[in-house]
């Protein structure tokens, strides 16, 4: 049995419900995973193997807290030190973790076995500074308080590291000092940022950042790509098996340098910027405005002059295209766990594109979405699966699609 086999258990796993395959030997959930995607992909083509972690324990390199205090009476009532003895909280202590699964409940949370080990070592440094700053934890109910959640990302091979607070007003007080507190704790802090949340909701981030510290945003690299990466872009979170499946995606574009590729929901540009230079010129869309932004900042930074970015709904500026009877060779897309929708996939059938690269984090509706695709002139050649979210039931796939010769 090798060293993914040995099951490390997580003190937290009942009341988290993070991750689903709690307990289960990280071989098995390989095994699942291959028979989700069998399951809703198997049907139009060949899945291949998938490609599992080697050591399958603190990739995510966003790690998100939410913090409260015990209540009195209140539910959490104990939690595990990081040496695993059990200590009771009092009433009054500040905690940070997760909500507990389909509550408001906040489940205390020291370190976590998938989650980056310094994002969790700053977390609870900053919890243990509060008290001194008299920083008070955001009562969702009243909105009376301060500190409502705390995002830390770290860039996998940079080493760069971004620090959200999420504040439910745009007043930190003795914010400089606080600044300079956490940083003598972690030099390896490039940058803080104060996000401002005051609305009753369950997103975490709000619209306004107000930069505590350095540039507001980390750099990482993928693929060679140098990326950078604001508070409210995506970007995904196992870097690692990200560039497996980058690999395989822009293998599968097999491009000879004379293509026209379009990367559709492209986040802060990756897909397209790390193939750009194995075609002939390249389009992106998006939707989120600072991700827009930072993508066509990413081009510039890698000086790839062949690809434009635009911000919009990739559904009707794939309709704009093919209403231009615009055509593409390459089609990346990359939509989220809710798919695709007919708009988009009309006309992506319209631009005809010779292949189709769909990344997809939803075996499900990359299932749904094939069934239009291959109704419409369009075959599955073959699917890779790859684990980007040990111990969680998710899966990540890319797809090829060929389209079919008349
Ligand atoms: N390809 C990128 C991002 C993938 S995540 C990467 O690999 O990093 C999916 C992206 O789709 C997110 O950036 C999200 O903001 C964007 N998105 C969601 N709905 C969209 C829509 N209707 N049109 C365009 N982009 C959308």
């Amino acid at each position: 049995m090798g060293e993914n086999n040995t099951q490390i258990t997580c003190p937290y796993a009942k009341k988290c419900g993070g991750c689903e395959y709690q307990g289960m030997e990280y071989e098995r959930q390989l095994k699942e995973k291959q028979a989700q995607v069998k399951k809703y992909v198997g049907g139009y083509c060949k899945v291949r193997p998938i490609l599992g972690m080697e050591n399958p324990y603190h990739y995510r390199n966003k790690v998100h807290a939410v913090f409260d205090i015990v209540k009195k009476g209140g539910a959490p009532k104990s939690s595990r030190g990081k040496g695993g003895g059990r200590k009771e909280l009092l009433p009054g202590t500040i905690i940070s973790g997760v909500y507990a699964a389909g509550t408001h409940e906040v489940v205390p949370i020291d370190s976590c076995l998938i989650e980056d080990e310094t994002a969790d070592a700053i977390i609870r440094d900053i919890r243990g500074l509060m008290r001194s700053f008299k920083i008070k934890t955001y009562d969702e109910d009243t909105g009376y308080g301060l500190l409502r959640h705390v995002l830390v990302r770290r860039g996998f091979h940079s080493g760069e590291v971004m620090v959200v607070l999420v504040l439910g007003d745009p007043i930190l007080p003795s914010k400089n000092n606080f600044v300079k507190a956490l940083r003598r704790l972690h030099p390896e802090i490039t940058t803080m940022i104060l996000n401002v949340n005051s609305k009753k909701t369950s997103m975490v981030l709000g619209e306004r950042n107000i930069v505590l510290y350095g540039k507001g945003y980390i750099e990482d690299e993928l693929c060679g790509r140098t990326f950078r990466i604001s508070p409210h872009s995506f970007y995904q979170v196992n870097p690692v098996q990200t560039e497996l499946l980058y690999q395989k995606a822009v293998e599968y574009a097999g491009l000879t340098g004379k293509e026209r590729i379009v990367d559709a929901y492209c986040g802060i540009g990756t897909i397209g910027l790390i193939a750009a230079d194995q075609a002939r010129e390249g389009i992106g869309v998006e939707l989120n405005p600072d991700a827009v932004r930072d993508a066509i900042t990413n081009a510039k930074r890698n000086g790839i002059r062949n690809i434009r970015f635009y911000q919009g709904d990739a559904g009707e500026f794939m309709t704009e295209m093919a209403a231009k009877k615009e055509k593409a060779d390459v089609l990346f897309m990359d939509p989220p766990r809710s798919g695709s929708d007919e708009a988009f996939l009309s006309s992506a059938v319209k631009l005809s594109p010779k292949r189709i690269v769909y990344i997809s984090c939803n075996p499900e509706t990359l299932g749904r979405d094939l069934g239009y695709l291959t109704k419409h002139g369009y075959r599955a050649a073959e699917c890779q699966p790859v684990d980007l979210f040990p111990w969680t039931g998710h899966v990540e796939c890319v797809c090829l699609m060929t389209r079919k010769e008349k």
